[in-house]
């Protein structure tokens, strides 16, 4: 029979996706690593079997114990799914910026969920690093994957994405694109893709504008999973031969034109990732291989990005585009 024991073996492998009418005038393949296609939606399904496994190994996660993370959900989907197999609580700490969707997801998985407010710095006592650093002391058996510091993060992609990409593009790869959030995706396959083409892969990161690592100083913006107001240290500083500055309207836009045009219903930092590497595609050649990866599905944004009054209310759609169509057939 043909059937896997869990449900977390099934991480990891996913497909790459050429992009078609979005990248129509390109010379260069564009092609999406559709990460969405992991079990718990996103790439973070990645990471986080790799830090519990790390836990477990060192000692620092014990039978019984409670897995304490700040997450923008993603991460915590991923979490849940591991410890549910392996029988941990799991409680998640979020900013209130996060879609209610998403929170409600982390529930449905057994999940406890707190919410903080997202417009306070990162050492006030309310912000959801404060507030999870406060649980871990609280809570006996609490262990903090912190994904900002771990190196089992980066090393994830390390060991799983980066070889699978080498190996679906037959080394033909030359330009990787993807946001930087914790830096552990890019930081990741990144040192890999280096060292294994000998260093000819450029490797280029995609940013909100107003994020730090696009020389910004924390500016607000509404893409959710990417970008900092601080230097994580899962982030090589390195790694990046260039980062791409996107703004929250092309990112929206974008985001909406690949679930129309490719029919790939994905979240807003994969909008911001494709309108990078689309720029990329106009000075590269038909010798050249863009891979752009997606990390997560458009399910948990339909309230935001996919909703023509949300996209309008903060600019990114004229108020009159809402009712076109149905005007149009009127
Ligand atoms: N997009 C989304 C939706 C995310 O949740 C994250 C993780 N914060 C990223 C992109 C960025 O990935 P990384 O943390 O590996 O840089």
């Amino acid at each position: 029979m043909d059937y896997v024991e869990h449900v977390i073996d099934l991480v990891g492998n996913t497909p790459l996706v050429r992009l078609n009418s979005l990248a129509e005038s390109a010379s260069t393949p564009v092609l999406a690593k559709v990460e969405y296609l992991n079990p718990g939606g996103s790439v973070k399904d990645r990471i986080a079997l790799r830090m519990v496994e790390a836990a477990e190994d060192s000692g620092e996660l014990k039978p019984g114990g409670t897995i304490v993370e700040p997450t923008s959900g993603n991460t915590g989907v991923g979490l849940a799914m591991v410890a549910q197999r392996k029988g941990y609580r799991c409680v998640f700490v979020c900013p209130d910026k996060v879609s209610e969707d998403k929170r409600s997801v982390l529930e449905a998985y057994g999940a406890e969920v707190v919410v903080c407010p997202t417009a306070v710095p990162p050492e006030h006592a309310e912000s959801y690093y404060s507030v999870s650093d406060r649980l871990v002391t609280e809570i006996d058996g609490a262990w903090k994957p912190n994904q900002y510091a771990n190196p089992a993060n980066p090393e994830s992609h390390y060991l799983s994405t980066g070889p699978e990409i080498w190996r679906q593009t037959e080394g033909r790869i030359t330009h990787f694109v993807a946001g930087i959030g914790t830096g552990g995706t890019i930081s990741g396959i990144g040192r890999y893709l280096k060292e294994v083409s000998g260093g000819k892969v450029q490797i280029i990161g995609a940013d909100p504008e107003g994020s730090v690592y696009s020389g910004g100083g924390g500016r607000p913006y509404l893409v959710e999973g990417v970008g900092e107001d601080f230097w994580p240290t899962t982030y090589d500083r390195d790694i990046c031969d260039e980062i791409v500055p996107v703004s929250d309207a092309d990112s929206f836009t974008m985001t909406r034109s690949l679930a129309r045009e490719e029919a790939l219903l994905v979240g807003g930092s994969c909008g911001m990732a494709a309108a990078a590497a689309l720029r990329v595609a106009e000075r590269t050649g038909p010798d050249d291989v863009i891979v752009v990866l997606l990390p997560d599905g458009g399910r948990g944004y339909l309230g935001k990005v996919f909703n023509d009054s949300w996209m309008a209310k903060y600019g990114f759609l004229s108020p009159d585009h809402a009712g076109a169509a149905i005007k149009d057939v009127l």
